[in-house]
């Protein structure tokens, strides 16, 4: 049976992420501005956002892309197992790659997409939480989703420390998500976000490719983070 789950994941995780790097790619642009029209390499026009594979004709094949989305949908088929978190934790994984794509590409976390990952982690969850006559998960999920959201904001707010106020809302909504696993989800999630990008930011440092003023996206951290402290709890 779990075997069975795991794999149906594991097709839902690469089916759903071939479709990312075109949506991804129209929505990786500055504040205030549409979405891309037209391919950034090639200047043929996107006709719409549906397209399963490459971004465009002119670029390669999305192997990291479908190769991440099939890992990350596996190892939550693995860890949660055939449970009514899973068909909730799935689609927000999905939701949670395009976000890092965007970010990784231009150091933006979209509201809309952050405020879609809030809406379909949260409902379904405190409403599953209420049947399930657990009002103190939801309760948990709560105040850890504020004192995320409140430590966040606090760096955010210190001088030069490169954080945005999308990273902020992120990890308000990826606390209220480890905060319903419970508290060891919401330490290891934390953790496992910065044990991440510190060495990436000093890889990137050695490597000369950042500079100490360069700003790099904190959201793939936070992603990645979270879904380390929800799969190891
Ligand atoms: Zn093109």
């Amino acid at each position: 049976m779990s075997d069975a789950v795991t794999v149906c994941a594991a097709v839902f995780g690469a089916a759903t992420a071939a479709f990312l790097p075109r949506v991804a790619d129209r929505l990786a642009v500055p504040r205030g501005t549409p979405p891309r029209s037209t391919c950034a390499d090639c200047a043929e026009p996107y006709p719409d956002w549906v397209r399963a594979g490459a971004t465009c004709a002119c670029a390669g094949r999305p192997v990291w892309t479908v190769l991440v989305g099939a890992l990350t949908a596996t190892l939550l088929g693995v860890t949660i197992g055939p449970t009514l978190l899973l068909p909730v934790l799935l689609p927000a994984a999905v939701l949670g790659l395009l976000l890092a794509m965007i970010d990784l590409r231009c150091r933006r976390l979209p509201d809309p997409l952050v405020a879609a990952l809030a809406a379909g982690t949260a409902l379904p969850l405190g409403a599953g939480a209420l049947i399930a006559g657990e009002p103190e998960r939801l309760g948990r999920a709560g105040v850890a989703a504020v004192l995320c959201g409140a430590a966040y904001l606090i760096i955010a707010l210190l001088p030069g420390r490169g954080l945005g106020l999308g990273d902020v809302k992120l990890a308000t909504v990826l606390g209220f998500v480890l905060g319903f696993a419970g508290w060891p989800a919401v330490a290891a999630g934390l953790a496992a976000a910065h044990l991440i990008n510190g060495p990436v930011a000093l890889a990137l440092l050695l490597t000369r490719r950042a500079t100490r003023d360069t700003a790099l996206p904190f959201g793939p951290a936070l992603l990645a983070g979270a879904l380390i402290g929800v799969t190891l709890a």
